[in-house]
């Protein structure tokens, strides 16, 4: 039976090292509980490191049994590993740069070397439990290369790969010297997700440019895979906070913090110690609050509670002690005896306690520079049973995205924080009921349950889709049957597309010349009495002549205007007036004059507008406002406006390559069809064929061909064999 096997950095236990025994505590955070309705089921693991450097053999041996009985799996890393690989390339370069923190970035060789071993470590303890048909899914920025690796190994596995921090524009991105092998080992996954669709789109765009694959609508298409990238922003267990604060327990603390602050007004603000948690700015933002609203003095304060972490690290160091500074400077300045504007506490609390500050507190304040998605404020709304209360939210926080009734500031602007602060404790109850009942809505409803589902469901959809486009892969046994039904035939006629179906595409469309191999291929083909090859493009005929008109060969050009046949003239299919360029051409020149490196190209019945040498990103820009300039232009006048690969051609409508087609169909007899193409004019080709015909597609999107090949090597392969036949 096939399992779902968890891969993350940590496995969600820590290991307690007393005498000689040892004792295994649960992880309670929640991707942990979120995601133990997976490993914990049937024979699912959760593949990690165990947080600690075991050096003994037999302590490792003991420590694998105890956790198989959990169904974890752990993965032991050497003390220097741990130092280069986590500490180092995973928090000292990606972290910094992944958060916009540029100037923190340690670009290391020998760091990247211990990131590469590390996953390498990964992979192997996965493909020592994984089989073909298991479900994998690696979890966050410490495994970036693990998907690919894993792929290689076992090309018949789903895997789905979850970045729980941002990812950065493409501008900050391709600064990493290891970005393509970054992007590369990400690709090895079926589904790819974010908490955001900006980190989805900047994902995406570094693809693009970096790797030069386009996607579509968020689905990359490799030529030999689909994947599928999308955004999934992770929720909390709603319950179990909205439980806690209603815990006697929780009630219990909240009393005994009461007696002990008296009757101000509270703000909480919970971090870890990072320089991306916007520390010292929010306490300069409550300085300014403070001097410029002085009557809300000694009527509020600040719990802030900074969780250690990475403390031996030197940014953290300093970073800690500016926000030890800041705090001492801003309740030297303003504190009184009966009163302490920051209540500061450098070290973690029990659930109960942050349950018990969350209920209390009037206002959340959070208000990273830049976080993957924030948990802390989405729990500070789950505990709000009363429905009061007020969440400032940063924008650069991930949560942003789902929590826009909070107040949204920027981070770095000081002023607008001050008055935020000051918004959020006059704000009318009635409105902060209004505010925080929406947003329970929608964390009630986006919980992490909702948030694991969604990701293996859309996981399980790629993978079907995956299936139904490899049920049309031209295998090899196919190959082999349709080239002897071609064998038995008699009177074969092959429509073959020319540009990406024979030839892949160049910079320059006159640079697609065919090269001697292909002249050969065609020749072989042609001359054989059997065969009747028609190369059916959407070229301009004297391009067409040039190239190929030596060739005992029919030709189609420009989309099924002009028809040769082998040994005969051009013809024009139907008489058409061709006067409409005169209007449409000054309509494509602006985009030639504002867009650089893109031409247009004039045929007899189209006009083409290139752009395969426009800076990535402007052209597709320019070619879809260009496109819907022309669509509204050619309303009512017969013209069709199509977007091929880099182009945009404005064609008359009654011309197309399915008419053409079937022109020959009807007219030369035959008992074996074959079509091939690569973009959406062939799919009239494919469509004005006979039910038996066989019809390739060049690219693995979905398309009425029966069959798919990756590239226009394949198809040269499959000609190959036909040519013997
Ligand atoms: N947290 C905790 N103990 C504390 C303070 C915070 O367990 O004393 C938890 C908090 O409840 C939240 C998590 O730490 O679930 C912080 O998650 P978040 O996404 O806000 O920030 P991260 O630390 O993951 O960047």
């Amino acid at each position: 039976m096939s399992k779902t096997i968890i891969v993350s950095n940590r496995l969600p236990v820590k290991i307690i090292h007393e005498g000689n025994s040892f004792y295994y505590v649960p992880s309670e955070g929640g991707l942990a509980t979120g995601l133990s309705s997976i490993y914990k089921e049937g024979n699912n693991l959760w593949v990690g490191w165990p947080g600690q450097n075991i050096k003994k053999e037999a302590e490792k041996l003991q420590i694998t049994s105890d956790l198989k009985k959990e169904n974890m799996i752990p993965v032991f890393l050497s003390k220097k590993l741990i130092e280069n690989f986590y500490e180092g390339f995973s928090n000292d370069t990606i972290w910094p740069i992944f958060h916009y923190f540029l100037q923190f970035a340690n670009f290391d060789k020998n760091l990247w070397d211990a990131y590469v071993e590390a996953n390498k470590i990964f992979c192997a303890a996965v493909i020592d439990v994984a089989e073909d048909g298991d479900t994998i899914w690696i979890h966050d920025y410490q495994l970036l290369l693990l998907p690919q690796m894993v792929r290689k190994k076992l090309p018949n596995v789903a895997i789905g790969f979850f970045q729980h921090i941002p990812f950065p524009s493409y501008e900050v991105f391709r600064m990493m010297p290891w970005r393509k092998k970054i992007l590369r080992g990400m690709l090895g996954a079926d589904l790819i997700g974010f908490h955001t669709y900006d980190d989805m789109r900047h994902f995406l765009s570094s693809v693009s440019r970096l790797v030069g694959i386009p996607n579509s609508r968020g689905r990359i298409e490799t030529g030999s895979r689909i994947i599928e990238v999308d955004s999934f922003p992770m929720g909390i267990d709603y319950n179990k906070y909205s439980i806690t604060a209603a815990s006697p327990k929780t009630i219990d603390q909240e009393i005994k913090y009461r007696a002990a602050l008296g009757n101000q007004k509270l703000i909480i603000s919970i971090d870890r110690l990072d320089y991306s948690k916007g520390l010292p700015k929010r306490l300069e933002a409550f300085e300014t609050f403070l001097n410029k609203y002085p009557e809300f003095q000694e009527k509020v304060s600040i719990i802030m509670i900074v969780v250690p972490s990475r403390d031996n690290v030197g940014q953290y160091k300093d970073l800690k002690e500016e926000v030890d500074l800041l705090v001492g400077r801003i309740n030297g300045n303003f504190g009184k005896l009966t009163w302490t504007p920051i209540h500061y506490f450098y070290r973690s609390f029990a659930i109960e306690s942050l349950s018990a500050f969350y209920r209390m507190a009037h206002v959340a304040l959070v208000t990273p520079m830049r976080d993957g998605m924030n948990l802390v404020c989405k729990e500070f709304i789950a505990s709000k049973l009363d429905k009061t209360g007020v969440l400032i939210l940063s924008e650069m926080a991930g949560a942003s995205k789902e929590l826009s009734d909070a107040i949204l500031v920027n981070p770095n602007n000081n002023d607008q924080m001050a008055d935020a602060i000051y918004q959020a404790l006059t704000m009318p109850e009635e409105e902060q009921v209004l505010k925080i009942s929406i947003m329970q809505e929608t964390l009630k409803k986006y919980s992490i349950d909702h948030w694991v589902n969604m990701f293996m469901y859309r996981l399980g959809h790629i993978i079907d889709v995956q299936k139904s486009m490899a049920t049309k892969i031209l295998d090899e046994q196919t190959i082999k049957t349709i080239s002897e039904d071609f064998g038995k035939a008699g009177k074969r006629m092959m429509f073959l597309d020319y540009d990406g179906t024979l030839i892949g595409f160049q910079p320059d469309p006159q640079m697609a010349k065919p090269d001697n191999v292909l002249l050969n291929l065609i020749k072989k083909l042609s001359t054989n009495t059997k065969n009747r090859v028609v190369i059916i493009s959407g070229r301009d005929k004297e391009t067409l002549d040039a190239w190929l008109g030596n060739l005992p060969i029919d030709i189609i050009a420009e989309h099924g205007f002009w028809l040769k046949e082998k040994d005969g003239q051009w013809k024009p299919i139907t008489k058409l007036k061709s006067n409409w360029k005169n209007d449409i051409r000054p309509v494509i020149e602006p985009y030639v004059n504002r867009t650089p490196g893109s031409f247009i190209e004039e045929k007899d019945h189209s006009l083409v507008w290139h752009f395969r040498k426009v800076e990535t990103g402007l052209g597709e820009l320019r070619s879809r406002e260009l496109t819907s300039h022309l669509k509204y232009l050619s309303t009512g006048k017969n013209l069709q406006v199509l977007e091929g690969d880099m182009v945009v051609e404005v064609k008359n409508a009654d011309v197309n390559k399915g008419r053409a087609a079937q022109k020959w169909l009807n007219t030369f007899e035959n008992d074996f069809a074959l079509a091939i193409g690569d973009d959406w004019t062939d799919e009239d080709t494919f469509k004005s064929m006979p039910d038996d015909a066989i019809t390739i597609k060049v690219g693995n999107t979905s398309s009425a061909a029966k069959y798919n090949v990756p590239t226009h090597k394949e198809v040269r392969g499959f000609l190959k064999i036909l040519v013997d036949k």
